[in-house]
């Protein structure tokens, strides 16, 4: 069952292709030798089977309409196993492993860097003079830690990236609208970003609970490294507010097959 809507604004743009929907951003679709996505819920997969079961046939085949739809093969899918750390790790080849790791960086092609999201951040970098690209999964911990900021310094220092010369896309997450934290997370992210001298439009208070903008907070600590801010996209789409098309921990809690994927790859 396709989605009535269309989330196309004027940064992405929403593709319903071979029994997959996924978001694409218009800047990254300028450079052909990229490949990317950003998926939707898929309607047509019963989303009450049991878990352990059926995660795993759903999940591959999940991958399989991915790769059918993005003309991937699915051996270069690189997927890590994502654990809120931050920690880039550098992909050299289709047979590594990544365990507690959050972010990957490579400048291989047909190695696709896929990381799952419902809720989190993903923050898609791009140095298209050297032709090296990352993939980040930053959740609140994440972007406390400023895993965004860490795997933009590691293309600098690995791969002889100029930061003006990135791209930086930030896809769905939690909006502002949304992302509402007690006085105890807001004490970390005011502790921790007061520097930026932001924290009036970064926090804002509504009755006895804090809401966070995590989008506005990555792009300030890319721009801190030098990313320009007219190279920095948003999707400007939260996933709480379209959680009927996207997968949302918040909204719809933990669910079998719930996740959004993030793919960017060379090709
Ligand atoms: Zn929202």
């Amino acid at each position: 069952m396709e989605n009535v809507i269309d989330l196309s604004n004027e940064n992405v743009v929403h593709i319903k292709k071979d029994k997959i929907e996924y978001l694409q951003f218009r800047k990254l679709l300028e450079f052909k030798n990229l490949v990317h996505c950003y998926t939707l819920k898929v309607h047509d997969v019963n989303f009450k089977m049991n878990w352990d079961e059926e995660h795993k046939y759903i999940l591959e085949e999940n991958y399989n309409k991915i790769c059918n739809a993005l003309k991937i093969e699915r051996k270069s899918i690189i997927r890590p196993h994502q654990t809120h750390t931050d920690c880039v790790e550098i992909v050299e080849s289709d047979v590594q492993e990544f365990e507690n790791v959050d972010g990957l960086i490579t400048n291989k092609k047909d190695l696709n860097l896929v990381l799952s999201f419902a809720d989190c951040t993903p923050i898609l970098l791009y140095d298209p003079i050297n032709k090296v690209i990352a993939n980040i999964h930053s959740g609140w911990r994440g972007t406390v830690q400023k895993i965004g900021q860490k795997a933009a310094k590691k293309m600098i220092n690995n791969f002889n990236t100029k930061p003006e010369n990135i791209i930086a896309c930030i896809g769905p997450c939690i909006g502002k609208c949304h992302f509402e934290v007690d006085e105890d997370v807001k004490n970390i992210f005011e502790k921790t970003f007061s520097y930026f001298n932001r924290n009036f439009d970064i926090i804002e208070k509504r009755n006895d609970k804090y809401h966070i903008d995590t989008t506005l907070i990555n792009k300030l600590m890319l721009q801190e490294v030098g990313v320009k801010k007219e190279n920095i996209i948003e999707s400007g789409i939260c996933t709480y507010c379209n959680s009927d098309y996207m997968h949302s921990y918040r909204a719809n809690g933990n669910q079998v097959g719930t996740n959004n994927i993030a793919v960017l790859g060379l090709k």
